[in-house]
């Protein structure tokens, strides 16, 4: 059987893959590789720091159960907190956790391929380095990647009263400007918590 370098790498540093690392590492003993597309921890609240981003169910449920002193020495400023202090909770755990230490940021995984007759993932990654795993544990999200519009550009620029303004909320700050006329498309809890 070839050798590993891990027993798990770990998909993202988003809520999920935080405490895969956690609960693999220090409660299993597990080895634990975690990669990380962004700069740092956090996942889709890093990500989103759009004006108006919060949790929108009542964050004593929205955080993490597995630590009675973690639940006792966290204090919640609101209900419904917004989007910096749930980023500043989990770098709070990754920190009390020592979490960030098994992950490298900046960089993708491009692609996992299974061995069979090793039984071994090898992880590829877009630093160009190749990892060899026994298990992945794959918490990329589901909404940490923006989606291009599926219309084209010149629908939005029938639009002629309208004075609002387009970009992708998950990369706030990065202006996706429509050439003549600009156009906002909104959805979900996202639509109501932007300002107009
Ligand atoms: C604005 C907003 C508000 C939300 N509010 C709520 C709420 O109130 N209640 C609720 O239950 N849920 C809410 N959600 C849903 C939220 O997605 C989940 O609650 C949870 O944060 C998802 O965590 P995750 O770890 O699964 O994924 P994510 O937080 O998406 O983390 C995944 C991480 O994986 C990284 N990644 C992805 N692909 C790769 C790759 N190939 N290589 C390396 N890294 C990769 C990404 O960069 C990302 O950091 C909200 C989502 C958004 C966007």
């Amino acid at each position: 059987m070839a050798t590993h370098d891990y027993d798990v790498v770990v998909i993202g540093a988003g809520i999920g893959g935080l405490y895969a690392t956690h609960r693999l590492r220090n409660e299993f003993g597990l080895s634990v590789h975690g990669y990380e597309r962004a700069r740092d921890v956090g996942g889709v609240w890093l990500w989103n720091c759009y004006p108006g981003a919060r949790v929108d169910m009542e964050a004593k449920d929205y955080a993490y159960r597995f630590s009675p002193e973690l639940r006792q020495e966290w204090q919640w400023s609101e209900l419904f907190p917004a989007q910096p202090e749930i980023l500043s909770y989990l770098g709070h755990v990754a920190d009390r956790f020592d979490l960030r230490r098994d992950f490298t940021f900046n960089t993708s995984v491009t692609s996992l391929i299974w061995d069979a007759g090793s039984a071994i993932w090898i992880v590829n990654t877009s630093d160009g380095n190749t990892t060899r795993a026994r298990f992945i544990i794959a918490a990329p999200g589901s909404m940490s990647a923006p989606k291009q519009p599926e219309f084209p550009v010149t629908a939005a620029t029938t639009i002629k009263t309208m004075k609002v303004r387009s970009q992708f909320v998950l990369l706030w700050g990065t202006f996706h400007q429509i050439n003549v006329n600009k156009a906002t498309h909104r959805n979900s809890t996202t639509s109501r918590q932007l300002p107009l």
